[in-house]
């Protein structure tokens, strides 16, 4: 049995001295494999790194010819090297010419090397690059040596990510952890954002490979373990206090991992081998990556983000770090990317320092979604690893329009990306300058732009945009954002500050919305077959009256002395809307039986978004006192298409013959009966459709902030009699594959409108 010299100890500081000179990356390296190959006793140490094509180019060598080194590549998967790095794990072989992925190359000279050990350099769970020993003899690698070789490439793997050692590589090929990436994802925000990459939870470093001392390393590890343990249980506690934003099954995983027995030991095991706790995580953590990663069970690969995160949080434990970046930490330009992150934690950050946001797992109804978009941070998500492939300030490009990313992006698409986001600064500041202006047609017809909201972050662009009021305020935000239900006084003190921050515009309250695909974590029992089809909005109401006289009366007391204006989503039939104003009447009669103040005015409204009213539209139009049109579920339910079904939801289009004469029915029944109709989904933001609205017969239409300058500066485009006389004669004559969309962008071509 041979032994090293000096052992892994000696090495690893003679290493930490050598990547502390002031010397060229080349130079560097070729003494690091020098110093390997003497302390591992081989004759061969080589250094393969991993480039972005795949390939993995030898980059150092002592033992085979020097002139290989930047001539000699891989082709992924090709030879020992290959397998290596597909496989992220060790391999140790006495006879490694007769291995079958054996693959001579004659430049190297390696005809005359029998002993072949080679470990995979790893970084984020992906193989960056391989560190190979050779021995003439055949020999078997001990345990030991296997452990060495691998603690070995925990430091090349640093120097590698660093992008030391980009410049050396043959034709200045890409390695593969700088490599320019773009990745398609899903976008959950709108809007462009150039900047630099801040990781929500920063990975630690772990710089100290080596302890000098087992015993304390182990106690450390213990007290971190412990430490890490509580800091679980009080997430747990907390999540049932609703302060923090962690649902509540995730941090169960967290706990059983916290104390499973298995990686507990490996963890011992790893420290007893002389690692310091730092590396012992990183080294059990790499190994457990490896063969989880080769798993195709979602809820494995569930669990290897579990683990990633429960690793993360006891390196920051032991490196005496907080888990997340302190909001005032962030620099200028920050994207920030997280596996995933609560609405709270974003709300913590400087807004004006925030670029866009990344992650690896949030659907475009999600809370974190629904708070960007508030906020106006454009942002991507469905990024696979995304955590894990990024390193702290890689230069980022989000595009929350077309779900992409381009990390590390060359110059001439950072340049093309800085173009595009001028332009769409261009285009804000005209739409800025229309604020003021008057929504009128070219034919005079005045058009009411009015602004959908749900949390209090969204009220500044009321006053940004010019938008005459809030057309839809979406309650149910508050308690979905919330870990429990939301007590009276929290409803009502939020009621009045956007009563307030909307000041002299109107603000129109829609009661809770939930179940369906709006679920609360903490309403169990809610869960259904088919969810859009249930228990859902004002159907719990009336089921739960209790629930909507509460809100109700938050409504009321919040609003004393002003108007207040209140509409019911999914109304089925008018004597639920019925039910719902006596109820409505019974608690303003209570309010002001004690004493309080009551509204200036009241106004109670329905949401038409389930087709039976379709069919009753003038009862519903002669109870209500004024209807809004919810064309997101109306779209949903007329045309049986789950709308958050990828699969299906862009299978028919809302400008179809069929959806336009629904549409243009209830604002003829509003007309009729003078009841005001506005229309508040989403097709009511999109310039096309806006227009086709407006020929229909709508005048007042409630989108997301960022659509309101678009479709204005589209209505002073607009003569409406004319877009009128042109689309009912379409409507009349309806049109086999039901889409208008063409010809209605032919029209507003011809009619010069600005889409
Ligand atoms: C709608 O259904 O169109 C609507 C505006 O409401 P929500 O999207 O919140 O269901
Ligand atoms: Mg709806």
């Amino acid at each position: 049995m041979m032994r090293a010299p000096g052992g892994p100890r000696l090495l690893l500081r003679r290493l930490r001295e050598v990547m502390a000179e002031p010397v060229i990356a080349q130079a560097r390296l070729d003494r690091i494999v020098v110093l390997i190959a003497s302390n591992m006793v081989a004759e061969v140490c080589s250094l393969y790194v991993v480039r972005a094509d795949g390939a993995m180019e030898l980059f150092a060598t002592e033992g085979l010819n020097r002139e290989a080194v930047h001539l000699t590549t891989m082709r992924p998967g090709e030879g020992l090297v290959g397998l290596i790095a597909s496989s992220a794990e060790p391999l140790a072989l006495s006879d490694a010419q007769h291995h079958p992925s054996f693959s001579y190359r004659p430049e190297t000279g390696e005809e005359i090397y029998q002993s072949f050990l080679g470990v995979p350099v790893l970084r984020g769970g992906a193989t960056i690059g391989v560190l190979v020993v050779q021995n003439r003899a055949r020999r078997a690698y001990s345990e030991e040596e296997i452990e060495a070789l691998q603690t070995t490439a925990m430091l090349l793997a640093e120097m590698i990510a660093s992008g030391e050692l980009q410049g050396i590589a043959s034709q200045g090929a890409p390695i593969a952890v700088r490599r320019q990436l773009s990745l398609k994802g899903l976008g959950i925000a709108d809007g462009l954002g150039l900047g630099h990459v801040v990781m929500h939870q920063p990975r630690v470093t772990v710089s100290t490979i080596v302890a000098d001392d087992v015993e304390s390393e182990l106690t450390r590890l213990e007290t971190a373990i412990s430490a890490m343990r509580a800091s679980v249980d009080s997430l747990i506690d907390r999540s049932d206090d609703g302060v923090s934003g962690e649902h509540r099954d995730v941090l169960e995983a967290f706990r059983m991992i916290a104390h499973d027995r298995g990686w507990l030991r490996r963890l011992r095991e790893a420290v007893s081998s002389g690692l310091t706790a730092e590396a012992a995580v990183e080294r059990v953590h790499n190994d457990a990556r490896a063969k989880l990663q080769r798993q195709t069970d979602p809820y494995l690969r569930d669990r290897l983000h579990d683990l990633t995160d429960i690793a993360n949080r006891l390196l920051h434990q032991l490196a005496g770090q907080s888990l997340v970046l302190l909001p005032e930490e962030l620099p200028e330009n920050a994207i920030l990317v997280a596996r995933s992150m609560s609405p709270a934690a974003l709300l913590d950050y400087d807004r004006a320092r925030l670029r866009g946001l990344v992650l690896e797992e949030a659907g475009a109804s999600s809370h974190i979604a629904i708070v960007a978009r508030a906020l106006a941070i454009p942002a991507v998500s469905d990024i696979a690893n995304i955590s894990e492939i990024v390193e702290q300030g890689d230069a980022i490009i989000v595009d929350g329009d077309a779900g992409e990313i381009y990390l590390r992006p060359p110059a001439d698409v950072e340049a093309a990306y800085a173009e595009k986001a001028r332009m769409r600064a261009r285009r804000q500041a005209q739409y800025r300058a229309l604020r003021d202006a008057p929504t009128v047609s070219l034919d005079g017809v005045s058009i009411g732009l009015h602004m959908n909201a749900g949390l209090l972050v969204d009220m500044p662009h009321l006053a940004e945009t010019g938008a005459e009021s809030i057309g839809l305020f979406r309650t149910e935000l508050q308690f979905m954002l919330a870990s429990r239900f939301p007590r009276p006084g929290a409803q009502q003190q939020l009621y009045r500050a956007i009563l307030d921050a909307a000041g002299d515009r109107p603000v129109t309250f829609r009661t809770l919305d939930i179940g369906g695909d709006k679920l609360l974590p903490y309403m169990k029992g809610l869960e259904e077959e088919n969810p859009a089809l249930g228990w859902r909005a004002l159907r719990i109401g009336l089921d739960r009256p209790a629930l909507l006289r509460m809100q109700f009366r938050a409504f009321i007391r919040a609003a004393a002395g002003r108007d207040l204006k209140i509409m019911a989503p999914m109304v089925s039939t008018v004597d639920e809307f019925r039910t719902a104003r006596a109820m409505f009447d019974r608690e303003l009669n209570w309010s002001q039986s004690r004493g309080h103040e009551p509204p200036r005015t009241t106004s109670l409204g329905v949401m038409v978004e389930v087709p039976s009213l379709l069919w009753q539209l003038d009862e519903i139009a002669t109870a209500a006192d004024f209807l809004s049109v919810g064309s997101n579920d109306l779209m949903q339910y007329l045309y049986a298409v789950d709308r958050d079904n990828r699969r299906v939801a862009n299978r028919f289009d809302p400008l179809s013959v069929g959806f336009l004469r629904a549409l243009r029915s209830i604002a003829d029944a509003g007309e009729r009966h003078g009841t005001p109709v506005t229309l508040c989904g989403e097709i009511g933001g999109r310039t096309l459709e806006a227009m086709t609205l407006m020929a229909i017969g709508y005048r007042e239409l409630s989108m997301s902030a960022p659509s309101i300058g678009p479709v204005k500066a589209m209505t002073l485009t607009l003569n409406v009699g004319e877009a009128r006389r042109e689309v009912e004669p379409m409507l009349a004559k309806g049109r086999e594959n039901a889409s208008l969309r063409e010809p209605l962008q032919q029209l507003a071509e011809r009619l010069g409108v600005r889409l």
